[in-house]
Parts: structure tokens; C-alpha cells; sequence
């Protein structure tokens, strides 16, 4: 098993995957359980009812966890809400937010898309507009992506969360980018559907597509005039999952239960600190990594500063530095970073991932600037990785977030 704090491989610090601890690692690293093992029964149990902690959902609401990426998770918000001639509004803020909306245009749902250029987010008032346009009860569902990864952009749930609610829409926001990593309160705010993947800030290798549905999400799903596919069915699951918090066996498609151990553990570690702590963290990180990228002559592709997300840094590049060049000499440097991923972005930029447990070992966030400080001084910028690492440091220091 080789230890990510030892620099004998790359560190991988792209928007997820990401490094999971080693307690995760040995959790997922065992033969694989049976489904029916009353270790994996425990397991799967205790990580449903841990979602709820850290969703900071309703003791009413029903987690879901499912073989599958974020896409799959999404996919099950949409046919399980939404039916085909009903409307939804999608609030745009990158590619994410367009899958959304390509998927619920699959599902014959009418699309109305409240867009914004790559690294802004759309004004509350223009979606409160779009829901107007329907009037009250006129629009199923609202889609929001909490962080959009390919911009990093950050938008805040509340108001939007609380609109739909006045507009008697449900709301449903993608946090593959941002559960466990920015805050989110569901029960408190209203919202009816959160969704991840496990292998962004929950820090869990990739695999698992999770979501937390609110008794008026699953309501919903109750109302529906025909069932949705199979595998993605709440009425499919619920009976299983119910089974598996009351510590029964039961079958409905095999759980990737190495995964399912994972999650136990990944969660386990969250809540031993507490989910407002490791927010807290994930804050912490961004702000001293932003002043090491301040030094470095990297600017944010999100906006404005209240838009930039804490689980991630997308960032412009210095005139006449190349993003592949720069991509492998930070590798070199012992360092895996991404290329944006905006299609419509006017230039090629750089997306630095920070979150999940990288956030709780500030040495490997240490490590990750002076790479990118190396690589951006291996393509000719002036560049001083001991001055980079001194900014994160100092800003780190002086946060007692
Ligand atoms: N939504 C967001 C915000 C994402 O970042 C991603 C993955 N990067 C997805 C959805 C899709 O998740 P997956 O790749 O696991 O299907």
C-alpha cells in the first residue's frame, strides 16, 4: 500500500479523483464482502445514517448510494422528480449544468436555461424571473450545480433554494464538487435533493453515486405517471436501503461493497471531526492556497472572489505560459493538475483540486504549490517556489477558521 504523504508517487490533485487517507484506503483494500455479510449489512447502515449527518438532512429523508459516477446520480434526480411535458429550470454555471439539462431534455421535460459566461453564475433575479415566467407550481424542479468543476464557480444554495420553495418547485443541486467540502444544510434551507459522487470531497476512491432525497422530493417521485428505468427507481431502492439501516439482508442489484466499506470509513473520519470543522478546513485551504496562486501571477477564472470555490482552483494562466508544457512540469515536480474543462473559456487554463482529506494534511497542499511553482518557472516564468510556499504557509497560519 503505498502512503500518499510519502513522495514516492505523484500526488494527484485534480478535481477528483482525489487522494483518500489511509484508513479509506485500507477499508476499501480487503477481499470483497459478500452484499449479505452482516459486516457489509453494518457497514452500509451506519454509512446511510452518517449521510444524514453530513447532508445535514431531515431524519425523514432517504439517502440513496448506488454503483455509478455523479452522472449516474444526477441522472436518478431528474427521472425520479421530473416527467416528460413537465418544466425545470436549470441555472447554468458550466459543462455540469448543461449535462443537467441535456439529460432532463432526454427526459421530455421543457428546459428553461438561466445562463451565464464561463466563471460567472446568473443572477438570482434572472431565476427568479424564469420561475415567474411559469408561475406558482408552473415548474417541477430547479437545477442547480452547487460547484460547477469546470469553471469553479460556487453558487449559495440558500436563495436559490428558498425561490423554488416560494415558486412551489423542488430544488436539487450537484454537489459532486462540493459535499463534505463547502457548506450545505439541507434540512435548514429547504432543499429537496443533494447529490455527490464519492470520489470528490468525500474522498473515496470513484464509484459510488449518492444522494439525499427529502420526504417532498420523495413524494414526488410517488406522484410520478409512470416509473422511471429500473435501476434508477427510488420505489426500487427504498425497500432495500430501509432494509439495510434496519441491519437486514436484501438484494435488489449487488452494492460494490468494497466501496460501500469505503464510505463507511471516509464518512467515519468526517464526522470525527465534524462536518462544520472540515468545511471549515476546505476554507482554510483555499484562502492560503489563493495567496500562494496570487504570487505565482495566477488570476481565478470565477468572477469575483464570493464566486470562487473552496474544493478547487481554476486558474488563468500568465501570458506566453503554455497549459501543456506547464501540466507536464508540474508533473515532474511530483504533481497531477488538470486542464479547464470549459469549452467556451477564451483560453486554455489550469484546475488544481483541493479537497476531501488533502485538506487535512497541509504539507501535501505545500507540496502541490511549490509544483505548480516549479512547472510555471520550468515554462520560463519568473517564479519562486520558496516565496509561494511562504504565502500558503503565512496565510495558512494566520486562519484560525
Ligand atoms: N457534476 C459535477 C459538478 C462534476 O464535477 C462531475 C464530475 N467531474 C459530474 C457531475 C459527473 O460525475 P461523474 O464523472 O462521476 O459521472
Amino acid at each position: 500500500m503505498s502512503d500518499p504523504s510519502t513522495p514516492t508517487r505523484p500526488l494527484l490533485m485534480i478535481p477528483g479523483p482525489v487522494e483518500v487517507s489511509p484508513a479509506v484506503l485500507a477499508a476499501f483494500s480487503v477481499p470483497p464482502p459478500s452484499h449479505r455479510s452482516p459486516g457489509l449489512i453494518e457497514s452500509f447502515g451506519r454509512s446511510l445514517e452518517r449521510m444524514r449527518r453530513v447532508w445535514q438532512a431531515d431524519a425523514a429523508s432517504r439517502p440513496y448510494v448506488l454503483a455509478g459516477g455523479g452522472t449516474a446520480a444526477m441522472e436518478m434526480a431528474a427521472l425520479n422528480l421530473v416527467a416528460a411535458g413537465e418544466r425545470a429550470v436549470v441555472v447554468e454555471t458550466g459543462i455540469f449544468s448543461r449535462r443537467m439539462a441535456e439529460m432532463l431534455r432526454r427526459a421530455g421535460a421543457e428546459v428553461a436555461l438561466v445562463a451565464a459566461p464561463p466563471g460567472d453564475a446568473p443572477p438570482v433575479e434572472r431565476v427568479a424571473e424564469a420561475l415567474d415566467r411559469s408561475g406558482r407550481g408552473g415548474t417541477k424542479a430547479l437545477f442547480v450545480t452547487h460547484v460547477d468543476t469546470s469553471t469553479g464557480v460556487r453558487v449559495d444554495p440558500r436563495p436559490l433554494a428558498a425561490l423554488a420553495r416560494e415558486h412551489g418547485a423542488l430544488s436539487v443541486f450537484d454537489g459532486v464538487c462540493s459535499a463534505a467540502g463547502e457548506e450545505m444544510r439541507m434540512a435548514e434551507w429547504g432543499v429537496d435533493v443533494f447529490l455527490t459522487a464519492s470520489q470528490k470531497a468525500l474522498s473515496l476512491p470513484p464509484g459510488l453515486a449518492l444522494l439525499v432525497a427529502s420526504p417532498a422530493a420523495l413524494a414526488a417521485r410517488d406522484a410520478l405517471p409512470s416509473p422511471p428505468p429500473l435501476y434508477y427507481d427510488w420505489h426500487a431502492w427504498r425497500p432495500i436501503l430501509d432494509a439495510y439501516e434496519e441491519r437486514r439482508p436484501s438484494y435488489f442489484s449487488t452494492p460494490a461493497t468494497n466501496l460501500v466499506r469505503a464510505l463507511e470509513a471516509g464518512l467515519d473520519e468526517i464526522l470525527a471531526e465534524g462536518i462544520e470543522a472540515r468545511v471549515l478546513r476546505h476554507r482554510r485551504a483555499a484562502r492560503a492556497l489563493r495567496a500562494a496562486w496570487q504570487t505565482l501571477g495566477l488570476t481565478l477564472l470565477p468572477a469575483r472572489p464570493d464566486l470562487a470555490a473552496d474544493t478547487l482552483s481554476a486558474l488563468r494562466l500568465p501570458p506566453k505560459v503554455e497549459l501543456d508544457p506547464l501540466l507536464a512540469r508540474i508533473a515532474e515536480a511530483g504533481v497531477i493538475a488538470a486542464a479547464g474543462l470549459h469549452p467556451d473559456a477564451a483560453k486554455p487554463y489550469l484546475r488544481v483540486g483541493h479537497m476531501g482529506w488533502t485538506v487535512t494534511q497541509p504539507e501535501l497542499l505545500n507540496r502541490t504549490v511549490r509544483a505548480v511553482a516549479r512547472g510555471l518557472a520550468a515554462c520560463g516564468h519568473p517564479a519562486d517556489p520558496e516565496a509561494a510556499a511562504e504565502a500558503f504557509e503565512r496565510a495558512f497560519e494566520a486562519d484560525s477558521t
